[in-house]
């Protein structure tokens, strides 16, 4: 579906973006996976994603936090493969904290990953894929994109944020004529290594034990009470890259087991 095209995903050696990454590489993509640490480790998860899959898979290092190694990564993904069709901008953190008590270099950080990194590989990258005349940015965004949850602020605020940032892409690139489309994915509770680390802030400040945030706090907003995968998130970023989503830009597409519908 996608043979041929190259795919760089931002944050993808866990959780969401490793499932994306995967399900672009079955799709037929080649694909770049990124993230901050520089590992090995982190090599061998590009080699073992390229081995379960028959894709080209490379890994490139860079840190998102700063706007320098964005343009960098789409750079390097350049270098091995020559152009970049696709960006997932997926790389995120999170911390919950009451505003008050939020600390301030938490929020900067959150705000120059969650948000600043997809305007810098976007910069980056759209330029090419206009001339090409084929492009897809897909934006890991969240609920939290369009709705709010106390001690949240700057997650809520960058993902509001990025829902924006993707209909002005969106905007952009209709205006070139050419094939190229921009959308945000808006996930519920995904299980994965960033959720994980969230069971124990939300512990702390809600008073609560395990369970009880994972009822009360997490899926208590999501009408199917169950946590969305990694693999649904993959499959629908497939679909928005592919020629049947053409028509589809600068919309958010939720996968929140109806939390937003509530
Ligand atoms: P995760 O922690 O499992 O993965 C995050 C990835 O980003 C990791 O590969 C990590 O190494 C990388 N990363 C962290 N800091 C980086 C940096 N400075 N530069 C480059 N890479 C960096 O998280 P996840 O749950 O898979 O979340 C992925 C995205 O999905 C995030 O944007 C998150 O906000 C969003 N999201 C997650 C959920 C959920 O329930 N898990 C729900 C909605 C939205």
């Amino acid at each position: 579906m996608l043979n041929g095209k190259v795919a760089v995903v931002t944050g993808s050696t866990s959780g969401i973006g490793l499932g994306i990454a995967t399900a672009l590489a079955k799709a037929g993509s080649k694909v770049v996976i990124n993230d901050h640490t520089h590992r090995d480790e982190a090599r061998e998860i590009a080699k073992a994603l390229a081995s379960e899959t028959g894709a080209e898979v490379t890994y490139v290092g860079a840190d998102l936090m700063n706007g320098d190694d964005c343009a960098a990564l789409i750079a390097g993904a350049t270098d091995a493969y020559g152009q970049v069709d696709i960006l997932v901008n997926n790389a995120g953190i999170q911390h919950v904290e009451k505003i008050e008590d939020f600390p301030v270099g938490k929020w900067d950080a959150i705000l120059a990953l969650n948000l600043s990194s997809a305007f810098h590989t976007t910069r980056a990258a759209i330029a090419g894929m206009k001339q090409r005349g084929f492009g897809r940015i897909v934006n890991i965004a969240s609920a939290h994109g369009l709705t709010a949850s106390p001690y949240k602020g700057a997650y809520v605020a960058a993902k509001h944020g990025l829902v924006g940032f993707s209909k002005v892409t969106a905007l952009e690139a209709a205006e070139a004529r050419v094939d190229v489309t921009c959308n945000a994915v808006c996930p519920g509770y995904v299980w994965t290594p960033l959720v994980e680390a969230q069971l124990e802030d939300q512990m702390r400040a809600n008073n609560m034990t395990k369970d009880e945030v994972i009822d009360k706090v997490m899926l208590t907003r999501t009408p199917t009470r169950e946590f969305a995968t990694v693999e649904q998130i993959g499959a629908t970023t497939v679909f928005l890259c592919g020629d049947g989503a053409a028509q589809i830009t600068g919309t958010s597409i939720s996968v929140d087991g109806g939390w937003t519908a509530l």
